[in-house]
Protein backbone atom coordinates (compact mmCIF):
# COMPACT_ATOMS: atom_id res chain seq x y z
CA UNK A 1 0.00 0.00 0.00
CA UNK A 2 1.47 3.30 -1.24
CA UNK A 3 2.58 5.61 1.93
CA UNK A 4 0.11 8.36 2.43
CA UNK A 5 2.16 11.80 1.80
CA UNK A 6 1.39 14.16 4.78
CA UNK A 7 -0.02 17.23 4.20
CA UNK A 8 2.55 20.19 4.18
CA UNK A 9 0.89 23.70 3.54
CA UNK A 10 2.65 25.91 0.95
CA UNK A 11 4.53 28.91 2.90
CA UNK A 12 4.30 30.87 -0.71
CA UNK A 13 0.69 30.08 -0.51
CA UNK A 14 -0.58 31.19 2.89
CA UNK A 15 1.75 34.41 2.32
CA UNK A 16 -0.03 35.32 -0.73
CA UNK A 17 -3.57 34.78 0.70
CA UNK A 18 -2.80 37.27 3.17
CA UNK A 19 -1.22 39.62 1.54
CA UNK A 20 -4.05 39.81 -1.58
CA UNK A 21 -7.06 39.66 1.36
CA UNK A 22 -5.54 42.74 3.06
CA UNK A 23 -5.12 44.52 -0.06
CA UNK A 24 -8.22 43.94 -1.65
CA UNK A 25 -9.96 44.90 2.04
CA UNK A 26 -8.00 47.95 2.00
CA UNK A 27 -8.78 48.84 -1.81
CA UNK A 28 -12.82 48.11 -1.18
CA UNK A 29 -12.48 50.56 1.92
CA UNK A 30 -13.40 47.29 4.47
CA UNK A 31 -17.40 47.23 2.66
CA UNK A 32 -18.97 44.61 1.47
CA UNK A 33 -19.06 45.13 -2.33
CA UNK A 34 -22.14 42.39 -2.79
CA UNK A 35 -24.87 43.45 -0.43
CA UNK A 36 -27.04 40.52 -1.71
CA UNK A 37 -27.75 39.19 1.92
CA UNK A 38 -30.77 41.02 4.03
CA UNK A 39 -28.59 40.83 6.90
CA UNK A 40 -25.60 42.51 5.17
CA UNK A 41 -23.28 44.42 7.52
CA UNK A 42 -21.86 47.14 5.57
CA UNK A 43 -18.73 48.90 6.34
CA UNK A 44 -17.02 47.05 8.97
CA UNK A 45 -13.52 47.83 11.07
CA UNK A 46 -10.39 47.03 9.91
CA UNK A 47 -9.73 43.12 11.64
CA UNK A 48 -13.31 42.65 11.86
CA UNK A 49 -13.31 39.38 11.37
CA UNK A 50 -16.77 39.14 9.58
CA UNK A 51 -15.06 41.26 6.62
CA UNK A 52 -13.65 38.84 4.24
CA UNK A 53 -11.75 38.24 1.07
CA UNK A 54 -13.91 36.53 -1.37
CA UNK A 55 -13.22 34.68 -4.61
CA UNK A 56 -15.68 34.74 -7.38
CA UNK A 57 -13.96 31.87 -8.87
CA UNK A 58 -13.35 29.86 -5.55
CA UNK A 59 -9.51 29.45 -4.62
CA UNK A 60 -9.48 25.65 -4.44
CA UNK A 61 -10.67 24.93 -7.50
CA UNK A 62 -9.23 27.61 -9.72
CA UNK A 63 -5.91 28.21 -11.69
CA UNK A 64 -3.50 30.01 -9.62
CA UNK A 65 -3.14 32.84 -11.24
CA UNK A 66 -6.76 33.73 -10.72
CA UNK A 67 -6.21 32.43 -6.56
CA UNK A 68 -4.68 35.61 -6.35
CA UNK A 69 -5.69 38.02 -9.07
CA UNK A 70 -7.64 41.29 -7.68
CA UNK A 71 -10.02 40.99 -9.92
CA UNK A 72 -11.26 37.63 -8.88
CA UNK A 73 -11.93 38.67 -5.32
CA UNK A 74 -14.16 41.22 -3.70
CA UNK A 75 -14.70 42.68 0.10
CA UNK A 76 -17.94 41.37 1.48
CA UNK A 77 -19.53 40.32 4.67
CA UNK A 78 -19.62 37.05 6.16
CA UNK A 79 -23.43 37.42 5.44
CA UNK A 80 -23.27 38.15 1.82
CA UNK A 81 -20.27 35.64 1.55
CA UNK A 82 -22.47 33.03 2.83
CA UNK A 83 -25.42 33.77 0.36
CA UNK A 84 -22.97 33.63 -2.20
CA UNK A 85 -21.77 30.55 -1.16
CA UNK A 86 -25.96 29.44 -0.55
CA UNK A 87 -26.63 30.49 -4.25
CA UNK A 88 -24.15 30.03 -6.62
CA UNK A 89 -26.23 30.16 -10.04
CA UNK A 90 -28.37 33.64 -8.56
CA UNK A 91 -24.62 34.82 -7.62
CA UNK A 92 -23.00 34.34 -11.00
CA UNK A 93 -25.82 35.69 -12.81
CA UNK A 94 -26.06 38.71 -10.80
CA UNK A 95 -22.60 39.24 -10.93
CA UNK A 96 -22.61 38.85 -14.70
CA UNK A 97 -24.72 41.85 -14.80
CA UNK A 98 -23.18 43.87 -12.25
CA UNK A 99 -19.78 43.50 -13.97
CA UNK A 100 -19.85 41.64 -17.41
CA UNK A 101 -16.09 42.21 -18.37
CA UNK A 102 -14.92 41.19 -14.97
CA UNK A 103 -17.43 38.07 -15.47
CA UNK A 104 -16.27 37.47 -19.09
CA UNK A 105 -12.74 37.69 -17.83
CA UNK A 106 -12.64 35.49 -14.84
CA UNK A 107 -14.43 32.69 -17.29
CA UNK A 108 -11.86 32.52 -19.83
CA UNK A 109 -10.37 29.04 -20.44
CA UNK A 110 -7.00 28.75 -18.65
CA UNK A 111 -4.18 26.13 -18.55
CA UNK A 112 -3.20 25.70 -15.05
CA UNK A 113 0.46 25.90 -14.49
CA UNK A 114 2.78 24.54 -12.32
CA UNK A 115 4.45 27.51 -9.98
CA UNK A 116 8.22 28.05 -9.64
CA UNK A 117 9.55 29.99 -6.87
CA UNK A 118 10.41 33.15 -9.48
CA UNK A 119 6.43 32.96 -10.29
CA UNK A 120 5.75 33.21 -6.62
CA UNK A 121 8.15 36.03 -6.06
CA UNK A 122 6.51 38.17 -8.68
CA UNK A 123 3.06 37.62 -7.82
CA UNK A 124 4.23 38.79 -4.66
CA UNK A 125 6.42 41.94 -5.83
CA UNK A 126 2.82 42.90 -7.67
CA UNK A 127 1.00 42.46 -4.47
CA UNK A 128 3.44 44.11 -2.23
CA UNK A 129 3.92 47.61 -4.78
CA UNK A 130 0.06 47.42 -4.79
CA UNK A 131 -0.09 47.46 -0.93
CA UNK A 132 2.36 50.78 -0.82
CA UNK A 133 0.19 52.14 -3.19
CA UNK A 134 -2.99 51.73 -1.24
CA UNK A 135 -1.04 52.61 1.91
CA UNK A 136 -1.58 49.15 3.39
CA UNK A 137 0.24 48.70 6.61
CA UNK A 138 2.33 44.97 6.01
CA UNK A 139 2.81 45.16 9.11
CA UNK A 140 -0.21 43.94 10.39
CA UNK A 141 0.42 40.56 8.61
CA UNK A 142 1.17 37.97 11.18
CA UNK A 143 4.90 36.55 11.88
CA UNK A 144 3.66 32.62 11.75
CA UNK A 145 7.75 32.01 9.70
CA UNK A 146 11.06 33.24 8.77
CA UNK A 147 9.82 32.77 5.48
CA UNK A 148 7.22 35.41 5.77
CA UNK A 149 9.15 37.88 8.18
CA UNK A 150 11.76 37.97 6.08
CA UNK A 151 9.43 39.89 3.45
CA UNK A 152 7.90 41.67 5.94
CA UNK A 153 10.75 43.33 6.95
CA UNK A 154 11.63 43.99 3.13
CA UNK A 155 8.45 45.65 2.82
CA UNK A 156 9.00 48.22 5.22
CA UNK A 157 12.44 48.82 3.53
CA UNK A 158 10.44 49.64 -0.01
CA UNK A 159 8.21 52.38 1.72
ZN1 LIG B 1 -22.69 42.10 2.83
Amino acid sequence: MAKKKPFKRNPFRDWLDCLVAVVVKTRDNFTCQWRLSPDCQGTLMPGDNNIQACHIKSKGTCVLALRWDLLNIDTACGQCHAHMHANPDSFGVWFHGERPYVYEYLNEPRIAQKWNVDDYLDKEKELLLKSIELNVDCIVFPVRNDWRGRFIRRSQKLR
